[in-house]
């Protein structure tokens, strides 16, 4: 009968987790106190609290967060529900209305729509530059900025921005600037060094690194990232204490993933180059990447991501992304898997096409994420791919 199943009364001490190798899960959503004055002062503390309520701080997700900071090297890392929700809290935080946002054009299609279908609504003034037009980018500056937002590598076409120019045009603005920098990972490019302020990573893609999870890291200094956390309380976007734990797993393999996909990807570039059905490969580590040059002072290597524009325009494109088999047609990327897609219906599908003219992408665009198979089976993949769609 209903109302006979007693309640199981939780042990009083949680056991001592100190000897555990790995960070342990903690679920819980609330915290015990002892008095009321200790439970008002974790409320009403300007200090971020690990142990008061879920939604303000968890300690497995504080652990995961200390492994961010340490990878970014920098003071501090938030961990957010997803990379949409770390950009969310870093702009709503960064800017109010009236005041104006800079970004590059060239940024994730996400990020994108979110400054147009929100910030603009919402009264802040959106100013697109070129990718590379440093004097646009100070000019829109100089008429004043709450906010300098920029991607690099930038989506899909693997555009580099040279941060540290981008840094002085900012400041002499007095403008915060936030860059994301998924498609590095902090392996490929130390971003915190060049002054930025806030450190953007969609963690769904290397951090996690194995296309099961979905995460948003941001990271700087505690003083910069005060008004985020205040922010991520209030739209409830932190990431839960499993979520944690599975990325404080994939964080002690990451340097290994990455080194191994940057290596293949530079040799499946190269591949591509030579190959008679691929018109123009966009990979900063060849000599004929317009950022070339600046991707070597920039980065330490030149990353995972590659894409390439075939020959025969966008129907040959679908025939080479539907033949693939050994890699799979899908969206997201920096996983162990390797995945193409094209980017005008994935990260880029709310462009017009006058707008993907403008930062250069072509319907003939495939974007390639390199996983950690041998090389030598993604190239007889590609090949046989790309002869299928020509022939
Ligand atoms: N930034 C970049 C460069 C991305 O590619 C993506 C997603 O594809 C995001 C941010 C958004 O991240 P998430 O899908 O984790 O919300």
């Amino acid at each position: 009968m209903i109302g006979d199943t007693p309640v199981p009364t939780p042990p009083q001490e949680t056991p001592s987790a100190q000897r555990a190798l790995v960070t342990p899960i903690v679920t819980s959503s609330t915290f015990r106190f002892t008095t009321v004055r200790e439970l008002a002062a974790a409320n009403a503390g300007a200090e971020r609290v690990d142990e008061f309520y879920g939604r303000y701080g968890n300690p497995t997700v504080r652990a995961a967060e200390r492994m961010v900071a340490e990878l970014e090297r920098t003071e501090s890392a938030l961990l957010f529900a997803s990379g949409m929700a770390a950009i969310a809290a870093v702009v709503l935080a960064s800017l109010r209305p009236g005041t104006r946002l800079v970004a590059n054009a060239q940024v994730y299609g996400g990020a994108r729509a979110l400054f147009h279908e929100f910030l603009e609504p919402w009264g802040v003034e959106v100013v697109l530059v070129p990718l590379g037009d440093y004097g646009a980018l100070d000019r829109a500056c100089a008429r004043g900025a709450a906010l300098v937002y920029v991607e690099t590598p930038a989506n899909p076409l693997c555009r580099i921005v040279d941060l540290g120019r981008v840094k002085e045009i900012a400041s002499r603005a007095g403008a915060l600037l936030a860059c994301d920098a998924t498609f590095a990972s902090p392996v490929n490019q130390c971003t915190s060094q060049f002054g930025v302020d806030f450190t953007i990573q969609s963690a769904t893609k290397y951090l996690g690194g194995h296309s099961d999870l979905l995460a948003g890291t941001v990271a700087g200094s505690a003083q910069a990232l005060a008004p985020v956390e205040r922010l991520r309380r209030r739209l409830g976007a932190i990431a839960d204490p499993e979520l944690a734990s599975r990325l404080e797993r994939s964080l002690k393999t990451l340097e290994l993933r990455v080194a191994r996909q940057c290596e293949s990807a530079l040799a499946l570039a190269r591949f591509l180059a030579r190959h008679p059905a691929v018109e123009r490969v966009h990979y900063p580590g060849l000599p004929d990447h317009p950022d070339h040059s600046l991707a070597r002072r920039q980065m330490r290597a030149f990353g995972g991501m590659l894409s390439f524009d075939v020959r025969g325009g966008e129907a040959a494109a679908v025939r080479v992304a539907e033949s693939v088999r050994r890699v799979a047609l899908a969206p997201s990327l920096g996983g162990v898997e390797s995945l193409l897609c094209p980017p005008i219906h994935t990260s880029h599908a709310g462009l017009t096409d006058a707008e993907l003219a403008e930062v250069g992408i072509s319907r003939a665009t495939l974007r390639l994420s390199v996983g950690l198979e041998p090389p030598e089976e993604l190239m007889a993949d590609l090949d046989q791919a790309l002869s299928r769609a020509q022939s």
